[in-house]
């Protein structure tokens, strides 16, 4: 049969369309998550991981984040269980512990929130996460992880044979198409120049925040409310509290700049009294002597989407495109809803610039919410522009409302910062009238300090 050129360019340009081979640079949860949206009968996808993987849920040294604590967006926790159906009952069962955000004992700039039901995550350690997720998607049909196995670069491969070659300290690995999703380290951009294209722009906010956490045994019972946050604002350090698998509480000290915590238990028992409130440091009181720290914190954000030239088959996920500061509680979250995406699109013919910028739009919200608030701190060194500078506002009149015990301004922010609605919600005519009344007619009484400890005698 006589096929004519466009005919046959156009089957070319579908065959290359049908990704049957995918390799996965990083076997984290952007990496993990991406593998489980594209893993489908009759495609491989390899993921290559530079680390040796522990068998269990124990930290190491590819996530040194991993023994800081992470907190699960709602809406990240209801993607992750839609991608991987049964990991939030294997969570729950490996002792993950839920709680509702409604009820924990928090302490924003304007005072502290009302109590009420808000939205169930789960709390637990890093690595439980990750090893449950790791768990889930090595069981997927197609999927092959690779541990040990440090990704050194990329080349594009030829017309006839695949379109790329992923270089190992082994033999290359073919792929029809490559993710990157090797974590804010990401050696994208010299890879990209190296392939002569490029380069990204990349967009940075440093506010220069450290963490510092200790693991604390708190028997049952203890404790009566479901997490401690006392916000860090740009005039002082801030801390929480969750409760992990096995009685064990996070406790962690968190400043920006000169007021980072040291690794030194004198300096974080130090930043936990200087809070207002004397919870984190009862807590810390029952610290084991280990305290770790993390200083790599920026939000950092590469746009890929806008680079001219961008290769077919070439995609960037998790902290590798966008990291943000961690105190947000974002990445994950982020990382999930860009699976998502790329399951959707992978159900088509995969156009991976298209992709990109959907990418870019999951990103937006959050990159929004870390950097107005971040550019707030003078540690930040940067000029806030003046969209962030009135979202910010704005968020911080509805925090104070609730503050004052207006539970529809509280749980507008926390829908909004769980990714359940649109930011469009914040400017609810409802809220605004709300707002008006409280500066004509005052904010009300503030919400009283609610109750921390069992043994602790009432306000
Ligand atoms: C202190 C701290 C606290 C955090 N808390 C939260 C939180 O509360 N909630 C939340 O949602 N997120 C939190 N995050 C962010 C979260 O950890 C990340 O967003 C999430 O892990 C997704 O990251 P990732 O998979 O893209 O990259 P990473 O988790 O950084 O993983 C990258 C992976 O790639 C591997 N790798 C790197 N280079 C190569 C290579 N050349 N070849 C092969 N493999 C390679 C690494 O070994 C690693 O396994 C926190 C981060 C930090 C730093």
């Amino acid at each position: 049969m006589l096929v004519s050129q466009s005919e046959a360019e156009g089957a070319g340009v579908r065959e290359r369309e049908q990704v049957r081979r995918v390799v996965v640079v990083g076997g984290s949860i952007a990496g993990l998550l991406a593998a489980a949206a594209l893993a489908s009968p009759g495609r491989s996808v390899t993921v290559l991981e530079r680390d040796a993987l522990p068998v269990g849920p124990e930290p190491r040294p590819g996530v040194p984040q991993g023994r800081q604590p992470h907190v699960f967006l709602h809406r990240g926790l209801l993607a992750v269980e839609e991608l991987l159906p049964g990991v939030d009952a294997d969570l729950r069962a490996a002792g993950a512990v839920p709680l509702d955000t409604g009820y924990i004992a928090w302490l924003g700039e304007s005072g502290w929130a009302p109590r009420g039901p808000q939205y169930e995550i789960l709390s637990l350690t890093r690595p439980l996460f990750e090893h449950v997720v790791r768990d889930h998607v090595c069981r997927l049909a197609g999927v092959e992880l690779r541990d040990g196995t440090a990704v050194t670069g990329l080349r594009r491969g030829s017309s006839t044979g695949p379109r790329w070659w992923v270089d190992t300290a082994g033999d290359p690995v073919p792929a029809d198409l490559v993710i990157d999703a090797s974590g804010r380290s990401s050696r994208l951009p010299p890879w990209l120049v190296a392939l002569g294209v490029g380069p990204a722009r990349t967009t940075r906010v440093d506010a220069r925040v450290g963490y510092a956490t200790a693991r604390v045994a708190v028997p049952p019972g203890t404790v009566t409310v479901d997490g401690i946050e006392l916000l860090q604002t740009p005039d002082r350090s801030g801390g929480s509290a969750l409760p992990v698998e096995g009685d064990t509480w996070l406790v962690t000290a968190v400043g920006a700049g000169a007021r980072r915590p040291g690794r030194d238990r004198a300096s974080f028992v130090g930043t936990l009294a200087s809070l207002p409130d004397p919870s984190l440091h009862d807590l810390a009181a029952r610290a084991e002597a280990e305290v770790v720290i993390h200083r790599q914190t920026g939000n950092q954000r590469h746009h890929y989407d806008r680079v001219r030239g961008w290769p077919d088959g070439l995609l960037v996920v998790g902290d590798a495109l966008c990291a943000f500061n961690p105190v947000y509680g974002q990445g994950v979250t982020v990382a999930a809803l860009e699976a998502l995406a790329l399951r959707d699109a992978a159900r088509g013919p995969l156009r991976t610039r298209r992709l990109l910028r959907r990418f870019g739009r999951v990103v937006d919200l959050p990159w929004r919410i870390a950097t107005s608030e971040d550019l707030r701190y003078p540690t930040a060194g940067g000029r806030v522009p003046r969209a962030s500078a009135l979202f910010s506002a704005w968020t911080r009149e509805l925090g104070r409302m609730g503050a004052h015990g207006d539970q529809l301004a509280q749980l507008s922010i926390a829908r909004v910062y769980h990714v359940m609605a649109s930011p469009w919600l914040l400017l609810h005519p409802a809220l605004v009238a709300r707002s008006v009344r409280a500066r004509l007619r005052g904010y009300g009484d503030p919400t009283p300090r609610p109750q921390v400890f069992a043994d602790e005698r009432g306000p």
